[in-house]
């Protein structure tokens, strides 16, 4: 930070520091300060504390009269002091994760081009290709921990938002401060920009990215492989996470990539943890074993074929063949139920085809399953019927009712509907918050299945300890300290995800655990020695000001 400082001195004077989001304290400077980069005048006169900052910050997030004006507002904050906007975020993090990401995040990116106001990170385009490493070596930070990168062809449920999607990397970046205190310096959000099919966004002129068709194919392939290669030898130590990438394309480049790359899709593992992690909180509370559910995934794409792999790998652990555990999968996607014999089945899928009829309603499915939990992974908002989640409730005294489809209009039920049609009786879970509800007296919590719950200690616990590799093994652990964390207080209001306020405590504990395994692994050199917490829990960036002299 020093040679940082040192560098804006000389180019610019001192004064530009407070034009640099990550060196500014606004009205915070002291007076050292003050003196030394010739801010007198230039700020108003009186010195005030973070903490007297972040209550007017408070106070006008307050006024804002949607949700979309709050993040406006926060994001304006990041563009001028991260410092604070950490320590607002960090402190306030149950309020405002739902605004600087999902689902608030969904609506910034459907309007990027019209609320853009500064540019953050590295867009890089079909047309760079051939010089990518040298749109690389305009990021003026070399030492790179995390870099979040996506082509904006799935953004959450909203599809196609080609280089709007931009919202997203930037989004998740600031998670990874937040929740696990990843030195904000050191993050890179990338924006790959291969074309978009979105014709609204090629029709409108305000839209930011290049305007053509995606690129595909071969072509496609090569450029992501020319980004690999680039941004491997540029930034040697960073953990590289896709992010909202199409199912075409998602799991075909985890598989290419992960052997070579420290790398990791959390659309497929950090969910498919989120996943497990909210299966495994369910049993303390319905009393059955892991080997005893039934699931039943409302969607088979990167999400569910994703927890399904998971929840079977953590079977194996268990003494369950493989197959006999994909048997306790079962899948509906766009085609109906997911059996032996169908056509045009995928690979990812083809290990979960049942031996059964093909049935395409939800309610029918149900009832000629008999799963224990239904798993809504669909995208489709308000698919889960009243009868087919009554009929769930019927087969199961405490059935599993997951809507994890985000934003909230694509949650495949709200948290009142399947309390209310269970008669309080489910375990329920979303992907995007819902307020707590009240069914005959008792208050459920309604657990927000967040994967800001894992990939953040996850890739705290790369970073930690630079690991070579990100394993399937780590996103298990992840899951098992999830459900571990959960309080006698969290379950008694059938709360299966910790609140969001011991988050950063919770990711130090998977980064741990994620370390541990790395070494366990021999995918590090580095020695974590008897006290794992100690050690990384000092790496964690906490938003405070630092003295520059
Ligand atoms: P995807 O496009 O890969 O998969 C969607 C699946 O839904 C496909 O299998 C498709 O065939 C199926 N589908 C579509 N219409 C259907 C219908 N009418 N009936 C049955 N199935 C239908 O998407 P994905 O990455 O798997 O994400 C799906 C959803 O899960 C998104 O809304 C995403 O936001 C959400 N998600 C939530 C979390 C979380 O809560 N932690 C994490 C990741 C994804």
């Amino acid at each position: 930070m020093t040679d940082f400082i040192q560098m804006i001195k000389e180019l610019h004077g001192g004064s530009h520091i407070l034009h640099e989001p990550l060196l500014n304290k606004g009205t915070a400077f002291p007076e050292k300060e003050r003196d030394a980069f010739g801010l007198h005048g230039l700020l108003p006169p009186r010195v005030i504390t973070i903490e007297e900052q972040k209550q007017r910050i408070i106070k006008n997030y307050n006024s804002k009269q949607n949700d979309l004006e709050k993040y406006i507002y926060l994001m304006g904050l990041h563009d001028r002091n991260e410092t604070l906007f950490y320590r607002t975020v960090i402190d306030e993090i149950e309020e405002m994760m739902p605004i600087i990401y999902t689902p608030t995040v969904g609506e910034a990116c459907q309007k990027f081009g019209y609320l853009f106001r500064r540019p953050r990170g590295l867009y890089i385009s079909y047309l760079d290709r051939g010089k990518i490493k040298a749109v690389l070596q305009n990021w003026q930070i070399k030492e790179v921990d995390v870099i979040v990168v996506t082509d904006g062809e799935r953004i959450l449920g909203l599809g196609d938002q080609g280089a709007n999607g931009m919202g997203i990397p930037i989004g998740k970046l600031s998670l990874y401060t937040a929740c696990a205190g990843i030195d904000p310096s050191k993050t890179l959000p990338i924006m790959l920009d291969v074309g978009t099919e979105n014709q609204d966004l090629l029709d409108d002129p305000n839209y930011l990215g290049v305007k053509h068709c995606r690129i595909r194919g071969e072509e496609y392939d090569e450029f992501i492989d020319e980004f690999m290669d680039a941004v491997s030898s540029e930034f040697p130590k960073t953990l590289i996470q896709f992010e909202d990438f199409a199912n075409r394309n998602a799991s075909r480049l985890l598989r290419k990539y992960r052997h070579n790359y420290r790398m990791m899709n959390d659309d497929i593992q950090g969910t498919a943890a989120i996943g497990v992690a909210g299966i495994l909180g369910s049993q303390k509370i319905t009393g059955r074993k892991l080997e005893e559910e039934k699931l039943l995934f409302y969607g088979a794409g990167e999400a569910g074929i994703g927890i399904g792999e998971l929840y079977s790998q953590a079977l194996t652990k268990k003494g369950v063949p493989i197959e006999l555990a994909r048997e306790r999968c079962w899948y509906i996607d766009s085609r109906g139920l997911l059996v032996k014999g169908r056509e045009n089945v995928s690979d990812d899928k083809k290990p979960f085809a049942q031996d059964f009829n093909h049935l395409s309603d939800l309610t029918e499915i149900i009832q000629a399953v008999k799963p224990t939990a239904l798993i809504g992974v669909s995208g489709q908002g308000q698919s889960f019927s009243q009868e087919a989640i009554e009929s769930m409730a019927t087969l199961n005294d405490r059935p599993i009712i997951f809507a994890l489809s985000n934003p909230t209009s694509k949650s495949e039920c709200t948290a009142e509907q399947a309390y209310q049609w269970t008669k309080g009786r489910c375990v329920f879970a979303s992907g995007s918050p819902f307020d707590p509800v009240t069914v005959n007296g008792v208050t459920h919590i309604p657990g927000q299945g967040n994967n800001a719950y894992v990939f953040p200690g996850v890739g705290l616990g790369i970073v930690a300890t630079k690991s070579s590799k990100v394993s399937d093994e780590m996103f298990l652990l992840a899951a098992k300290k999830i459900a571990e964390s959960l309080s006698e207080a969290d379950l008694k209001h059938g709360r299966i995800f910790p609140p969001l306020t011991t988050i950063r405590d919770l990711s130090l504990k998977i980064a741990c655990a994620v370390g541990v395994e790395a070494i366990k692994e021999n995918l590090t050199e580095i020695d974590l020695g008897d006290q794992p917490e100690k050690l990384i829990g000092k790496m964690m960036y906490s938003a405070e000001y630092q003295d520059y002299i």
